[in-house]
Parts: C-alpha cells; structure tokens; sequence
C-alpha cells in the first residue's frame, strides 16, 4: 500500500448474552430482555457518517433476522455487511461438516433475506483455522478477517508468523500466496511487540491512551489499521450478573462512546479520507 494509510472500522454484531459462555450463565428472559441493540447500532450509524467513515459488519445471521431494518439501513448508508456466525460457536469445536453447513446456511439466508451476496467473514472468538479456508473459498467468500498475529494467547489465539498487513492467504493462516485472490485482513496488534489491542475488550480495560498508540504505530508503520467493536459495548443497559467476569462489561456505555470519538477524531486526519469496507478494498486492489 503506498497511499495514505487506510483504517477500517468493523463491527461484530451480536448480543452480549450471545456467546454461548455467557448464555451458559445467563440465559434468562430478564437478560435477553435488557437489548438495547438497536439504539446502539443507530449510534453508531450516526457516529460513523458523521467521521464518513464505511464500516463493515460481520453479523450473527440470527441477529439479522431479528434486525432486518438494521441490516437494510446498513446497505443503504453504504457500509458493508458480512457474516460473522450462523451460531456463535468456537469453530474448533466443530466438524468441517459442520462449517460446511453454516456457511451454505448463511450464504443461502442473505441471498434470500436481502439480496445479498457474502463476501466477507469474521470467525467467532477469532477462532479460524487452516481447515476453515478451503470452506470459505468454496462458498464463494472473497476474504476472512480473524487472523489475530500477535503472540500466542493459550486458549484464545495467536498467529505470530502471520503478516500485519492485508495478504494473499495460502493453505495456511501465515501462509502468502499471490496466485490466491482470497484475502486476510488480520486483526491490529503492537507492530513490535505484537500484544493485540485495538479492540473492544482491550479499548475499555487497557484504555484510551493504549489503542491509541497501537492506532497511530499501525498506521504509521504499516499503513494500516483495523479496529473492531460490539454493539454492546455501547449500551447503557447491560445488567449485573453474577458470573460475568467484570472485564466483559467494563467501562460499557457513556464512556467507550465518548473514548471512541475521542480515539477516531485523534487519528482521523492520518489515514484515508475514504475509509472504505473491507470489500471496497479487496475490490480496489484484486482485479
Ligand atoms: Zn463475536
């Protein structure tokens, strides 16, 4: 890339209670009631045409059966939605079979829901594996953005081989191969140190200051930065449960909204005005 550096913004759009650890703990009607789902997609819609910046949104397929207007408003603002589940299962858990079908799933739901045609995919838990590749090229993905290359993370993940920066995928998570048109988009990390950080979770309890560096060292060094963010995140509603570790739900609501625009309107000015999807970049750069 040798333009201005680009910075995208993406969204796994599920519920808090969506994870099956947490709906192992918290599955009651009290808790699926708190959503405030909507609301806080709307902020974000507002938030990011107000920055003119085009986000791309891996959805859970039941959210956005649930949430059609949501996915409509999305495609009519110009942003991009991609598939982040049929459930939210770590995908290590789960046969090739198994993958297989959700994908067919997936595929065939958004065709018919919504005229639309996947192309991208973000891994539950970011828990993609080598098996997982040859699945999404034959449902006819364009490109995956779960590689996290940072170092290893036992029981989460870790693929410190793996390139910082967009990359041809080959047979392998680490693996480039420039005959492939299937694209990684890999998840930011320190460039050097290579400790993730520019997320949800690290945004609220590492803080403002910390993606803020990551932000500016990615796009000043590799001229690239993704950042992503749950819906949930943003909410004002979530409930106390016994059970949910306090880090899942720090500093939700007034103050990751108001650190958001803090972090984006520092940076704003370095990278693309553009701000294109994750598609529009594969589009702009795979002929
Ligand atoms: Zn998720």
């Amino acid at each position: 890339m040798t333009h201005r550096p680009y910075f995208f913004f993406t969204v796994d759009v599920e519920e808090w209670f969506t994870s099956a650890k947490i709906l192992s703990i918290a599955n009651t009607s009290s808790v699926q009631a708190s959503s405030d789902l909507e609301e806080c997609m709307q902020w974000l819609i507002r938030f990011l045409g107000e920055e003119k910046i085009y986000g791309t949104f891996f959805f859970i397929q039941d959210i956005a059966d649930r949430h059609p207007g949501l996915v409509n408003a999305l495609i009519k603002e110009g942003h991009e939605v991609a598939l982040h589940g049929v459930t939210h299962d770590d995908l290590r858990t789960l046969t090739p079979q198994k993958i297989d079908e959700m994908l067919k799933t997936a595929r065939a739901f958004f065709q018919k829901k919504f005229n639309l045609s996947l192309k991208g995919y973000r891994a539950p838990y970011f828990s993609i594996t080598e098996k997982v590749l040859p699945l999404l090229r034959k449902h006819d993905f364009a490109y995956d953005s779960s590689v996290v290359p940072s170092l290893r993370i036992p029981g989460w993940y870790g693929e410190f081989g793996a390139p910082q920066t967009p990359y041809h995928i080959g047979n392998g998570l680490t693996i480039r191969d420039n005959q492939s048109s299937f694209l990684e988009f890999p998840m930011s990390v320190h460039p050097r140190w290579r400790i993730p950080g520019l997320g949800g979770y690290y945004f609220r309890n590492l803080g403002y200051h910390y993606a803020r560096h990551i932000a500016s060292q990615c796009l000043k060094n590799l001229n690239y930065a993704i950042f992503y963010l749950h819906p949930w995140e943003l909410s004002i509603s979530i409930p106390r449960v016994r059970g949910v570790p306090f880090y899942m739900h720090r500093r939700t609501g007034v103050w990751t909204r108001k650190a958001l625009r803090a972090l984006i309107q520092s940076i704003r000015h370095t990278f693309n005005p553009l701000s294109p999807t994750l598609f529009d970049y594969y589009q702009s750069n795979i002929s």
